[in-house]
């Protein structure tokens, strides 16, 4: 029912990528040093791990990142805010 890929064409991109190697653009900034990647080309979706490697994104990997991200703009929002409040 959910069709959120094409096989048909994701099997050929991905072929292209085996020889080319994947074209990543930041599908998503979780932290300053954490990012989601997705290939342009078959779409396969990575992240920057603990480590600082790229990681294929998995559920678990994901929403790690859900969380890290809700905590960093958080203390991001937090910050800003004091930041503010100490200039005014
Ligand atoms: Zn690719």
């Amino acid at each position: 029912m959910n069709k959120a890929t094409t096989p048909n064409g994701n099997k050929l991109s991905a072929f292209f990528c085996n020889i080319f190697g994947h074209k990543y653009i930041v599908s998503k900034k979780v932290t300053h040093h954490i990012k989601e990647y997705k290939c342009a080309h078959c779409k396969m979706q990575v992240t920057t791990d603990v480590n600082g490697n790229l990681s294929k994104l998995t559920p678990e990997l994901q929403e790690i990142n859900d969380t890290l991200e809700d905590i960093f703009n958080k203390r991001h929002r937090a910050l800003t805010t004091s930041q503010h409040q100490k200039v005014a």
